[in-house]
């Protein structure tokens, strides 16, 4: 009688791609042996943080749990390398006690799904002297300080003008009175300018959301470097702060390029249409990690509202081919963009399949409930229990 192993599947990555990868395929295949690989003990809701930092408590969400009941394993440790020719990843572990040889943990197939970072290299002063929304502890304490400023009638600066700059600007301002804050989108606040852009009349619900909460907008100049209580602008002004956010842009980790895995210039994994590594055929990339491009959709924005899927059909792609089966090309298209602002109001961009943002927008009250519910049904998507209910009222457009 002969043994044969089981195929090993190491995801490295436990965010909303990586994660959606793992529990699908533990729950679809019985012949795969998976190990799920983060550096952090839990899941964190990233699209969250700003409610954090804010004020709300985190919910707890430990991948151990998650994946036992999933026959799947779990392995706290930060990847330091990948090695693709000996199809096998170089950890750290983070946690005593994990039983690791060698600190080395190969593979079959590799799903790559390390997900993104805030950008707080490109601007001078910004890493040292910046907060960032990147992790639950973080954006915790973040929200300690912020609420001592508050009582002191101290100043936060939000540098950025896209979703996570402005969701941020209206959380701080609905639930710590007292804060001043000052947003820097930038030279131009106006459609069309920012990431992950707003239609004229998404963005003029946003700004008047902002002059309603008493956020003072400075336009004109970008930063120029951020120093210890100020902004250095590009125009020789500065802007002075007792606590700098700083929310703009997201940059990839660089393991892949490291490991001579084909990447673009900023480092996301080149995929195929199966989410196939064009460089390496046993790696699957997803999430914000990866490039991938989709027929309707086009060149895929970093997003949980994308990546969820990519790791959907990354599990179906990787069942596909253990069956001997092609794999199905990833079909996208996108339909709304959901911004909150702050907990009594909402931002319900609606785009078209492309992510072009249409003039037709839902705002306040409805905004806000269907913010929280598609919070909720992306973390019941993905497998955790969690209160949904039915939606809201009529569901915008699905994608
Ligand atoms: C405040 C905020 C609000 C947002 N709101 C929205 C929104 O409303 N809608 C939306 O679609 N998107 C939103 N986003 C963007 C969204 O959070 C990201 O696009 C999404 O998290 C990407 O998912 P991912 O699975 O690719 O990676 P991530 O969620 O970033 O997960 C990557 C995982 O990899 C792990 N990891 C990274 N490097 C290593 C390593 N070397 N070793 C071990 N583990 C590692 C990390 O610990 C992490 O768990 C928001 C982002 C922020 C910051």
């Amino acid at each position: 009688m002969t043994n044969i192993a089981p195929h090993r599947v190491v995801v490295i990555g436990g965010g909303y791609a990586g994660l959606t990868a793992a529990a699908r395929i533990c729950e679809n295949t019985t012949d795969v042996s998976l190990t799920l690989i983060d550096a952090k003990p839990e899941f964190v809701e990233r699209i969250r943080l700003h409610e954090i930092a804010g004020g709300s408590t985190p919910r707890h969400l430990p991948y151990n749990d998650f994946m036992a009941t999933r026959r799947g394993r779990f392995v706290q440790a930060k990847v330091l390398r990948i090695e693709p020719d000996q199809r096998r990843v170089l950890v750290d572990p983070v946690k005593d006690g994990q039983d690791l040889a060698e600190n080395t943990i190969p593979y079959d197939t590799l799903i790559y799904a390390l997900g993104s970072y805030t950008d707080t290299q490109s601007v001078s002063g910004a890493d040292q002297h910046a907060s960032r929304l990147d992790t639950t502890a973080g954006s915790a304490a973040l929200g300690s300080r912020l609420t001592a400023l508050a009582g002191a009638g101290g100043t936060v600066l939000i540098a950025g003008g896209g979703l996570t700059a402005i969701e941020a600007a209206c959380e701080f301002g609905e639930r710590l009175p007292g804060l001043k804050i000052i947003l820097t989108p930038g030279r131009n606040f106006a459609p069309g300018v920012n990431p992950g852009d707003l239609s004229k009349a998404g963005l003029d619900h946003v700004i008047a959301t902002l002059r309603r909460l008493d956020v003072n907008i400075v336009t004109g100049a970008r930063i120029a470097a951020v120093h210890p209580g100020h902004a250095e602008m590009e125009d020789g002004g500065t802007v002075p702060f007792d606590e700098c956010l700083w929310a703009a842009g997201f940059l990839v980790p660089s393991l892949a390029a490291d490991a001579g895995i084909t990447v673009t210039e900023s480092g996301q994994v080149i995929t195929d249409d199966t989410l196939t590594s064009i460089s390496h055929p046993d790696i699957l990339a997803v999430g914000d990690a990866a490039h991938v491009v989709a027929e309707v959709a086009g060149k895929c924005r970093m997003s949980c509202a994308v990546g969820r899927p990519m790791g959907e059909l990354a599990a179906r792609t990787f069942i596909a081919r253990t069956d001997g089966l092609p794999a199905n090309a990833f079909e996208f298209s996108y339909s709304f963009r959901c911004i909150s602002l702050g907990r009594e109001d909402g931002l319900i961009q609606f785009v078209d399949a492309a992510d072009r943002p249409v003039e037709q927008v839902w705002t306040g009250t409805r905004g806000a409930v269907w913010k929280e519910y598609i919070c909720r049904r992306t973390l019941a998507g993905i497998g955790f229990e969690t209160e949904l209910g039915p939606p809201p009222d009529t569901p915008p457009k699905t994608s």
